[in-house]
């Protein structure tokens, strides 16, 4: 079997540890596993079937499409989709039996001329906006908004749902502002007669906030074993990124690496080249700003990122052409991180795994 040239391993066994894990932190609540954006880039149907083995009873999705493609593959767990643009025909949604997200009157409108359609009712949540001012209704229409979806045929409100703004700092009062204000909006769904279930805690407050964990968590980033919060759980990261020495050279004192010749070598070294470049989902901002794991150690990726590849410095140690060259991974053995990349480039972890949906980098699962 040919050495990898960019391929990303998903450790579905860690996946499921960590669902089993997350569900039991929150004993009270259902656990849906958030697998948008292709499960976070660690692809969603595997993720979700994994998932519900580990015990998730709820499947998160963005778009309807996203959901469909979860149904199509034979997942029959209950699955909410939260946002899709205007002119997006609900029906094949309600037929499938996806629960949808409404945050205006249009948005409601939209899904019970699906269900009309459809000849079924439409299984509703609806979103408050509680301040994070992006999807979810504004308190102030909120009220009107409730009393419509309880006079609205063919719709039938399941649950009241928000998303929380700053979850991951700890103690942060906008945290208890936004509960305060879900708190409000589930007391007037009541008062207009509906008997919703309530959602709220992401990753973040599932980890931090039991007091909000309600009917049902939304664990997204966790599922995929990486931290929001620095409080210690029991996470294991999913995705690894891994490659191969494809040429390994000498070359003498003064000579030096990449485009741009920002690396020039101290003495004379060995250096390896790996294929993988920014178009695999190496952030060229980790120009000689990285390591990867070859070898048994640690060593520095010198000068620029290329589009399809990049050069370690190895000193005076000679990798064999084909060795494994991990780019990130769990971390146990001291290979670089997925926040190591995200901390280095200013970005968090959940850009740089979802960033790792490419058509050159192949996934396999573990
Ligand atoms: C992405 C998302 C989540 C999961 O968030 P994490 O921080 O990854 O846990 C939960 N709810 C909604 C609405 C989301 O969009």
């Amino acid at each position: 079997m040919a050495a990898p040239r960019a391929e990303v391993v998903i450790d579905l066994d860690n996946l499921r540890h960590n669902v089993a894990h997350l569900d039991a932190l929150a004993p009270g609540a259902g656990t849906m596993a958030v697998v948008k954006a292709d499960g976070y880039g660690h692809g969603a149907v595997e993720v979700a079937r994994a998932a519900v083995q580990a015990g998730a009873a709820w499947l998160g999705s963005c778009s309807l499409d996203e959901a469909l493609r979860l149904r199509a593959a034979g997942l029959t767990a209950p699955i909410l989709a939260w946002l899709d643009p205007p002119g997006t025909d609900y029906a094949p949604g309600v037929e499938q039996g996806i629960d949808l997200s409404a945050s205006s009157p249009r948005q409601l409108d939209d899904i019970a001329d699906a269900a009309t359609r459809a000849g079924r009712t439409a299984r509703v949540h609806l979103k408050v906006d509680t301040g994070l001012s992006r999807g979810g209704c504004p308190p102030a229409d909120w009220p009107e908004l409730v009393e419509k979806a309880a006079r609205t045929p063919n719709v039938r409100v399941h649950a009241v749902w928000s998303h929380l703004a700053v979850a991951d700092e700890v103690g942060h009062p906008g945290t208890d502002a936004q509960a305060a204000r879900f708190d409000d909006a589930f007391r007037e769904a009541r008062a207009a007669g509906l008997d919703p279930l309530r959602h709220l805690a992401n990753s973040a407050a599932l980890l931090t906030r039991s007091d909000l964990h309600f009917d049902l968590v939304r664990p997204g980033i966790a599922v995929y074993g990486l931290n929001p919060v620095p409080v210690p759980a029991d996470l294991r990261p999913v995705m690894t990124f891994r490659s191969s020495v494809a040429l390994t050279k000498r070359i003498a004192v003064g000579e030096s690496v990449s485009y741009g010749m920002t690396w020039t070598a101290k003495s004379d070294t060995t250096l390896a080249l790996v294929p993988v470049g920014y178009a695999d989902g190496v952030p060229r901002a980790l120009s000689n700003r990285m390591h990867v794991w070859l070898g048994g150690r640690r060593r520095p990726v010198v000068g620029r990122v290329c589009m399809d590849q990049v050069v370690v410095d190895c000193g005076d140690d000679r990798p064999a052409e084909g060795d494994e060259v991990v780019l990130f991974g769990a971390g146990e053995r001291g290979e670089p991180t997925v926040r190591e990349w995200a901390d280095t480039t200013g970005t968090i972890d959940y850009e740089i795994v979802t960033g790792m949906y490419r058509p050159r980098v192949t996934r396999v699962y573990r």
